[in-house]
């Protein structure tokens, strides 16, 4: 067998992975002629590459190690769980110890009468089931038509053909013959690229309304729920006019529509609040959750589901729906572990009055560039347009998202980890980054950002 290292040379680690490894969400053209990026230990906020330099991760991997890096305790709570009941499943009249007490847990943490988690070992997954659970749902309510569920344009919900259905990206779309029936799509609240001539409140109503026009048009007896993030993450950290969630909150109670909260990444501390529903002041049916669950060191998802719901599934026979791994033994114990940190760390207090006001304050600076609109926070999420023309809101001329693919690579070249969606730049970083970490972030941000300008004068 090969032994392959830490150790190995980074040319030798890159041709391996390039003949085995067949990656998500990459070009496989730009792979090659780029190489990839090795990674092979973090601690706190930062990351070390096969190279050994250091890399200042504010994408919190993938918007989920919200308690940063090298946190032992949760390798050691796995390890004596592996030892005790690695794994047992809970299809079948079973159940066991962790997930009993993760269930518990996140009941406690929950929005008031939420007191039922169903769990699997993603977020796709998790949003795959409440297709399934919603719908289940009205039939067993005497409702069998309501089936549709609306989402948004440019929404993320995940990579399965469900999670990807009910995502708005048109690219994944477009490969695979998605989305599957019964997924309807209307526009986001995204004032800054989308508002025109009308003021932020007058928009975010707007946007809100299409979802009651929406239901007009199918009918209140076809809609079985809307579907969305309180803070669309992947879709470039948009942060919602305040006149938005409240005229949602009021169209799913008028018409009867469950609201799915999708929590996998505002929960677990991001806005400062368990759950960004508290933070937006909504009431959701179902909370998607993930990542920050386990602050990612483990895989787990899923649906924290209102008991009213929760209660009519049970009343009627079996759900016939389960993953091997719903309620992972390992993983429910390291989350749960993590849930302790974030407790008793007060890493909530630490979100609420040191980090997210530090960033929102260094953050704005980025706001001084030539080249930066649209500068947003909200938590310990931030985002920035990059544009030619920040009065006139202005989009490039180039294609969309080269200027900030340009800019993502000169972060790397900076010692940032920052992502690009399309041409706005956002961050996400670990939740317990301290203020001189934030510092260090935004200006190295500035940098890459100034950089991009410089080459394209
Ligand atoms: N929902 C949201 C809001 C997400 O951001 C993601 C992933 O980024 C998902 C669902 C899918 O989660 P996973 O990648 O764990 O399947």
């Amino acid at each position: 067998m090969l032994q392959i290292t830490n150790h190995m040379p980074t040319e030798d680690l890159r041709a391996l992975d390039a003949a085995h490894h067949l990656h998500p969400f990459t070009h496989g053209a730009e792979l090659k002629e780029k190489g990839v990026r090795i990674i092979t230990r973090a601690r706190g906020v930062y990351l070390t590459d096969s190279d050994g330099n250091e890399i200042l991760d504010a994408m919190s991997g993938l918007w989920c190690v919200n308690i940063g890096y090298g946190r032992t305790e949760l390798a050691e709570v796995a390890a004596r769980q592996m030892r005790e009941l690695p794994y047992y499943n809970t299809f079948f009249q079973t159940t066991h110890v962790p997930v009993i007490a993760l269930a518990a847990r996140l009941a406690e943490i929950a929005p008031e009468g939420m007191d039922h988690a169903f769990f699997a070992s993603s977020g796709s997954e998790a949003n795959d089931t409440n297709i399934r659970l919603v719908r289940h749902y009205w039939a067993a309510m005497g409702k069998p038509d309501k089936q549709v569920i609306v989402s948004r344009k440019n929404a993320y919900h995940g990579s399965t053909m469900g999670g990807a259905s009910l995502g708005g990206m048109q690219p994944m779309h477009a490969q695979g013959g998605l989305p599957i029936p019964g997924i309807v799509h209307i526009d986001q609240p995204y004032w800054w690229g989308e508002g025109g001539d009308m003021d932020p409140a007058e928009f975010g109503l707007a946007r809100a309304r299409q979802l009651e026009q929406t239901i007009e048009e199918l009918g209140e007896d076809k809609v079985a729920a809307f579907i969305a993030e309180p803070i669309q993450g992947a879709g470039g950290v948009i942060i919602p006019p305040e006149t938005y969630w409240p005229e949602i909150q009021r169209i799913c109670d008028e018409h009867e529509i469950l609201l799915i909260a999708d929590e996998v990444i505002c929960g677990f501390g991001r806005t400062g609040e368990w759950f960004g529903s508290q933070a937006m002041n909504i009431r959701p049916d179902i909370m998607t959750i993930a990542k920050g669950v386990t602050s990612g060191y483990q895989p787990v998802g899923g649906s924290i589901v209102r008991d009213t719901v929760a209660e009519v599934l049970n009343a009627h026979g079996e759900f016939f729906h389960g993953y091997t791994y719903s309620g992972h033994p390992v993983a429910a114990a390291v989350a749960l572990e993590n849930l302790r940190i974030i407790e008793e760390e007060e890493v909530l207090r630490h979100v609420r009055e040191v980090a997210a006001p530090h960033l929102a304050r260094a953050w704005a600076r980025l706001g001084e560039h030539p080249m930066v609109g649209d500068v947003q926070s909200f938590g310990m999420l931030a985002g920035v347009a990059l544009t030619p023309d920040k009065e006139r809101r202005a989009a490039f001329a180039s294609p969309k998202g080269t200027v900030g693919q340009r800019c993502r690579e000169r972060c790397f070249a900076n010692g940032v980890v920052m992502r690009h969606v399309g041409d706005r730049m956002i961050v996400c970083p670990p939740l317990v980054i301290t203020p001189e970490e934030i510092d260090t972030m935004v200006d190295r941000a500035w940098r890459a950002i100034d950089e991009t300008f410089e080459q394209l004068r």
